[in-house]
Parts: structure tokens; sequence; C-alpha cells
């Protein structure tokens, strides 16, 4: 049976602030055309979609920070939020579990891809959408 595939209902926004809205206001959906749920992050603090492994949950393979520590440059200084504060191999192993989970049947494990034909909408245009 071919599963059916799910495409988010709006066009990819094109800025993360935008995206954070409409994922708050349950518009951004899974790969099962389920709205997301969004909360505070008990790992990291940062409002995110809460089904989804927080980097922060798992060491860093990286700079060696254990679960719930923030990534850490050798001069111990804490990573810019603006690099979402994680080490990229850290984030990579995040994505990889949710790959596993949906893999293994979970659809809540993976947002639904961009509606196809619709370029990103430059930032500070999202008016519309709503
Ligand atoms: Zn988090
Ligand atoms: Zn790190």
């Amino acid at each position: 049976m071919l599963a059916t595939v799910v495409y988010q209902p709006v066009p990819d926004p094109g800025s993360y602030a935008a995206y954070a809205e409409l994922a708050r206001r349950g518009v951004i959906v899974d790969d099962a055309g389920i709205p997301v749920r969004t909360g505070t992050c008990s790992w990291c603090g940062v409002l995110s979609i809460l089904n989804l492994t927080c980097p922060r949950s798992l060491p860093c393979p990286t700079c060696r920070a254990t679960s719930g520590s923030p990534c850490r440059r050798p001069s111990e200084h804490v990573l810019s939020k603006g690099f979402d504060g994680e080490h990229v191999p850290r984030r990579r192993a995040a994505y990889r579990l949710d790959e596993a989970r949906h893999a293994a049947g979970d659809r809540s494990a993976l947002l639904a891809p961009w509606p196809v034909d619709t370029p990103a909408v430059p930032t500070g245009q999202q008016a519309f959408l709503f």
C-alpha cells in the first residue's frame, strides 16, 4: 500500500521566524498531516516542535557536551544561539534518530515536505498566508 504524500498547507515561508510562527499557530503539519505541537523545550528552553528530538537531549560528538549541556567552543564559550547553539554533528544525530523513528512507522517523527513548485516567499511578505 502506498502512503499518501502529505505536504505543508503553505509554501516555505523563507525565514526561521516566520516558520516558527506558523508552527506556533498549528499550521505546520507532520508527515501524517497532523498539526505539530509546540512548546518550550525542556532540554534547551527554546520554542520547539515537541515531538522532534532535541539535539540538546543528546551528548555532542564534537565538544563532548553531556546531555542537557550547551555546546562549547574550545575556549569554553557557549555557541551562539544564532547558530542554534549546537554543533552540526549533534543536530545531525537528532535528525538521524527522528529518521529512524519515521522508518519504523512513526509518521509524527518527520515534518511534511513543503509543497512542490512553490518557491520560498521572501522574508517580510508572509502576511498573505493568513
Ligand atoms: Zn530543545
Ligand atoms: Zn558540541
